[in-house]
């Protein structure tokens, strides 16, 4: 039988869309069969294994599945046998304390025979204790942000993103305890046979091409010979530009990269520095 990879990947939530849209822009297709447990792709050696996120690191760390794709909250709060191969990059987070506003708040210490209602309470604890901070945990599994509001804890301890869940509810950010993202995990203790591990470098390469190639755009313009000195040096470029001739002998064309969030700045600079007919392309993958 042939040799699949298994990778254990949330089956609804945050995650999902983003590690389906990863594994598409690696060129891993999956047959049609959806939401049943294990669906095999029908181009390259992996299968998917769908399950809640709190499961995947324990089915990692028993060898259920290979590797999973889920937050590093999760990895953390669930302290089982894996390890992180590679930060991935979305689903980014952090895990924070809040208190009600108009609380004033004089540091940790405020936390100091307190009750903070959590889902987090591994974490926390383990926060609270490296701080010399005793406090009561509650532990609830959904919703913590209501808690306070309804009498049953002093502050909360949970995820926030944009920080509009707390504003809703009358909460303000105290601490910033940890930044979470999607990682990639494998096992600590069994080491993936060779065929495995093969399929698993491919994969990551794949990855990799794809990060390489986020927020990047590919842009061509055309520029007048005699102001090619003075366009190379707006250029940052990868190594060096791509410059080719046109049927005007006076006017050439040069190709680059550019960092998207650097874009309008350097595409000012260009236009002033004589380049016309500028266009911008996505870059799908990148492999340097
Ligand atoms: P499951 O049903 O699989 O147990 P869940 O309800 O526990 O799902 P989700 O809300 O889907 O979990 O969140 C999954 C992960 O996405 C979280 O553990 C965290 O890493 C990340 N995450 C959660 N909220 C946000 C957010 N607002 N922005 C970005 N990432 C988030
Ligand atoms: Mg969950």
């Amino acid at each position: 039988m042939e040799t699949r990879l298994r990778i254990a990947v949330q089956s609804k939530g945050r995650l999902y869309d983003e590690t389906m849209e990863l594994l598409g822009e690696s060129g891993v297709k999956l047959t049609a069969v959806k939401r049943t447990l294990l669906v095999p792709s029908r181009n390259f050696p992996v299968e998917l294994l769908y399950l809640r996120d709190d499961d995947i690191p324990d089915a990692v760390a028993s060898g259920t599945a290979d590797i999973g794709i889920v937050g590093l909250n999760e990895v953390l709060e669930k302290n089982k046998e894996v390890e992180i191969i590679k930060e991935l990059g979305f689903s980014k987070c952090r895990l924070s304390l809040a208190i009600p506003k108009r609380t004033e708040y004089n540091g940790l210490s405020w936390f100091n025979n307190r009750k903070i209602a959590t889902s987090y309470p591994v974490i926390l604890s383990d926060f609270l204790k490296k701080n010399g901070i005793k406090a009561d945990i509650h532990v609830i599994t959904g919703s913590v942000e209501i808690a306070p509001g309804i009498g049953i804890a002093d502050g909360i301890f949970d995820i926030v993103s944009s920080g509009s869940t707390l504003v809703s509810n009358n909460l303000v950010e105290v601490e910033k305890v940890l930044e979470s993202q999607a990682v990639l995990i494998g096992a600590s203790a069994n080491k993936l046979n060779a065929e495995k591990q093969a399929i698993l470098d491919e994969l990551l390469f794949r990855f990799n091409a794809v990060a390489a190639a986020d927020g990047k755009k590919y842009i061509l313009m055309n520029v007048p010979r005699e102001k090619l000195d003075e366009v190379l040096g707006i250029l940052p470029g990868i190594k060096s530009p791509t410059v080719l001739p046109l049927a005007n002998a006076d006017w050439c064309s040069v190709h680059s990269v550019l960092e998207e969030k650097r874009f309008w700045e350097i595409v000012g600079k260009l236009r002033a520095a004589g380049a016309e007919g500028i266009l911008a392309l996505d870059i799908e993958k990148m492999v340097l």
